[in-house]
């Protein structure tokens, strides 16, 4: 027999991905104070957060926390279906449901899971999902999951969604977008994407787990800022580790979707509740991103500022108008010099290289978070400079 060792097979594609400088590395962050983090004794200025207004560390959120954790222990100590579903759950779903203006939301412990549970609750085999190529991979893996054929348009292109929904025209079809793009940060064409769906009967699932708390009215999302309801959009995830500042996610439609994925969604059903005390937690980060509407001024406005001074020094930005500001490099070597360059002058700007992007599109992704300065973007601005320049040089050396 010549089995292949599964362990040996793996170190190998690990020996593989170094050399073409795509290795994952964890980074041990020793302190957290604000947008300040602590790795390897030095502190630097984080832009990679997904807290975009600033309330992972709020004393609200901490107090909620340590209030019901007091009340209700740590842990849930059971799925949500056998005893796991608390009072602060129930609170939290209220809440978010009445934020983003939908009939119910059901929550899940994580928005991967919320992805993964939805999608193969609502598809089976003889469906098709359309999907945008650059969605999340937890959608593309729900697609997957489902058994559903996966039919993958290019990004943002309505036209080619519709083809791909015109020729499977007779399965049932869910079509599935990001809000907000995770790696691009741009805005999907929702209300077109909502028209095509009407026309050809294909239900709209919108993932907002950036949109959420940074868009629309009151930070209700995408959606609200598209001015699309329920109907145009019948299922919303979205998640509350990013702008909420907390962990978790939830799904939130009419009343016949979340009672049907109470019932079909395996991830919410075989897997432990969300402790209640992080959804305490999450309910007062709700009544904060909802009304403190001076957090995504801020956040706004030092986006432009970002925006303002890298064309003022030629830095090149992706089309965003969110708090994620890509900074196309190119080769995920020169992306890896960059990240360096940028962490010995004192700022966090993680490398995102292949498989999370396209090939050849390696990037410096930058995130705003409220509790930034303005004298921070213009620090980091200039830091950002020359870290392109360094890359660009260290790449025409090697050549
Ligand atoms: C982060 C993210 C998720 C996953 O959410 P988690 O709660 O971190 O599992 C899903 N979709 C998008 C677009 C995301 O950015």
């Amino acid at each position: 027999m010549t089995r292949p060792d599964l362990i040996e097979r793996l170190a190998a594609a690990q020996a593989e991905r170094a050399r073409q400088d795509l290795l994952r590395r964890l980074r041990k962050v020793e302190a957290v104070d604000g947008t300040r983090i602590q790795i390897d004794g030095k502190t630097l200025v984080n832009f990679a957060s997904n807290d975009y207004l600033g309330l992972a560390q709020h004393p609200a959120l901490q107090a909620a926390l340590i209030r019901a954790a007091k009340q209700w222990g740590v842990g849930a100590t059971a799925a949500h279906l056998l005893g796991g579903h608390r009072e602060e759950h129930e609170a939290l779903e209220d809440k978010l449901a009445s934020w983003t203006r939908r009939k119910c939301a059901l929550l899940f412990s994580t928005g991967t899971m919320a992805n993964l549970g939805a999608i193969q609750a609502l598809l089976g085999d003889n469906d098709v999902c359309v999907q945008d190529k650059l969605n999340h991979a937890c959608l593309i893996d729900g697609a997957r999951l489902s058994g559903a054929a996966l039919k993958r348009y290019v990004h943002a292109d309505v036209a080619g969604a519709k083809r791909q929904l015109e020729s499977n025209a007779d399965s049932a079809a869910l079509l599935a977008t990001d809000g907000v793009f995770s790696m691009d940060g741009d805005v999907a064409p929702l209300a077109d994407l909502a028209t095509l769906c009407k026309t050809q009967q294909a239900t709209l699932m919108v993932d907002d787990a950036h949109g959420l708390g940074v868009l629309g009215a009151e930070g209700a999302g995408s959606l609200i800022e598209a001015g699309l309801q329920q109907g145009d959009a019948p299922v919303l995830m979205a998640t509350l580790g990013k702008a909420l500042g907390v962990g978790g996610a939830f799904v939130a439609g009419s009343k016949a979707l979340t009672d049907g994925l109470v019932q079909f969604a395996r991830t919410h059903i075989y897997t432990t509740a969300m402790p209640p005390a992080l959804a305490a937690a999450a309910s007062a980060a709700v009544d904060i991103a909802r009304f403190e509407d001076w957090r995504r001024a801020k956040l706004h406005r030092l986006v432009a500022h970002f925006r303002h001074g890298a064309s003022e020094r030629g830095i090149e930005l992706l089309d965003s108008r969110t708090p994620i500001q890509p900074v196309l490099i190119g080769a995920s070597r020169a992306a890896l010099i960059g990240a360096q360059r940028l962490e010995a002058d004192g700022y966090f700007v993680p490398a995102i290289r292949p498989p999370t992007v396209a090939q050849g599109k390696a990037r410096l992704r930058v995130t705003f978070s409220a509790l930034h300065e303005e004298a921070d973007v213009e620090k980091l601005l200039n830091a950002l400079a020359r870290a392109i320049a360094q890359a660009r040089r260290a790449m025409k050396k090697e050549r």
